[in-house]
């Protein structure tokens, strides 16, 4: 439904979205999780064809974001972080004019906006002017100029963020709510806000995609299961291959730290203790072990720490279990082994083989134009307040 393939954006040296490869299927509500400035408006400006990608591409039903938007843009419904409010407006005057931007035909559109204003619960509020309404309304009636049109897929942007924990309440009802016809990718910083509403939940840190599955199996993969902490002296590719048949174990990653020492961390299956046995694997292969430790984990845990680190370790699929993601330069063999699997993300070498592209341009700014998330029609409107 959306194809997101090795999508780069660069901010001048700056990277803000590095090779970001993943699928959206229809009928779930996806997560996009990651700390402030992991890149996930920028992605979801890319993948609505507000933001050109520096690298990549997004096909929507088939149909480039960039080549084709006026065809891939009629499947999306877009709230971004700052919703481009007409705050001089009332807010049927603001949705009348949204729903002709996205090409609505006449005879259509009075009804249609009836039916999201009494979906998202805004009928009583439509005579008001935009700019005296609660941020809470606001965000409302952001909601429903993205659902106007009933397109398959809807996108919000931090839909939660400066709620009050009622409209909070209230919004995630909303989005469940449309979940049940549309297939809606939202966006958060909070691990609980994510975990409590989507289906699946798609990690970001730093630009990468570092772990995504269900909320549940997340938790109990990442959750329960106790994480050896190794360091050996060799190479990332033989800590693999010592482990390999080391039983109980789930996954491993494993880093260079640039020293000759591999840094790993071995998720133990459930109930499993590795220690021993790694220990002998090493001693046996005539490897030094230097540090060999027992980490408990928890969601929040892996959350944090998959998010903090510089470098991204693994990520974790619903079919395959751990899998190298993003192999570090001198790891790229070592992907050979255990890791060779369908998501594999191009790494570093990815730079040489694309040619070099401008930085792309802002297709247009939160304030231009609420056109750009729509079909394009219509006329010019005075912008207004944000
Ligand atoms: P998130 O939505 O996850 O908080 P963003 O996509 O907004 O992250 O930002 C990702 C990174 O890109 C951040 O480091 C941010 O500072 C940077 N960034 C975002 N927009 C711009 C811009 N227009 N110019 C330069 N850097 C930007
Ligand atoms: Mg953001």
């Amino acid at each position: 439904m959306i194809e997101v393939r090795n999508l780069v954006k660069k901010y001048g040296d700056h990277l803000a979205v590095d090779h970001l490869s993943f699928q959206i299927e229809a009928g779930r509500i996806y997560g996009f999780l990651g700390p402030n400035g992991a890149g996930k408006s920028t992605t979801m400006n890319i993948m609505t064809g507000y933001l050109g990608a520096t690298e990549g591409e997004v096909l929507i039903d088939g149909h480039d974001i960039l080549k084709e938007p006026e065809e891939a843009k009629r499947h999306i419904g877009y709230l971004p972080e700052q919703p481009p409010l007409y705050m001089d407006m009332t807010v049927r005057e603001y949705l009348e004019f949204a729903a002709e931007l996205k090409g609505l035909k006449k005879k259509q559109r009075s009804g249609e906006i009836e039916e999201v204003e009494k979906m998202v619960r805004i009928k009583d509020v439509e005579h008001r002017l935009i700019k005296n309404l609660s941020k809470g309304y606001r965000q409302r009636v952001g909601l429903a100029q993205a659902v106007l049109g009933f397109p398959e897929i809807i996108i919000l942007d931090e839909p939660s963020v400066g709620l009050d924990p009622k409209q909070i309440i209230e919004i995630r009802e909303l989005i469940r709510k449309l979940a049940k016809n549309h297939t809606v990718i939202l966006s958060s910083h909070i691990l609980a806000e994510v975990r409590e509403v989507c289906d699946y939940i798609m990690i970001i840190s730093k630009g990468k995609l570092v772990a995504s599955d269900t909320p549940e199996n997340l938790e109990r993969m990442l959750g329960q299961n106790n994480i050896v902490e190794i360091e050996a002296k060799t190479t990332p590719a033989e800590v693999r291959r010592i482990l390999k048949n080391v039983p109980g174990i789930e996954r491993i990653e494993a880093q260079s730290t640039g020293n000759g020492i591999t840094k790993g961390s071995i998720c133990e299956k459930k109930g499993a203790d590795i220690r021993e046995s790694v220990f002998r694997a090493f001693a046996s292969a005539g490897i030094p072990l230097m540090t060999l430790k027992v980490s408990g984990t928890t969601l929040e845990d892996v959350f944090m720490e998959l998010t903090q680190r510089d470098t991204v370790p693994a990520a974790f699929s619903k079919d395959t279990g751990w899998k190298e993601l993003i192999p570090q330069a001198e790891e790229t063999e070592a992907v050979s082994g255990p890791g060779q699997e369908t998501e594999v993300v191009s790494g570093p070498e990815r730079e040489t083989e694309a040619p070099e592209t401008a930085d792309a341009e802002e297709v247009g700014t939160a304030e231009a134009d609420i056109k750009e998330m729509t079909a394009g029609k219509g006329e010019e409107q005075d912008a207004g307040n944000l």
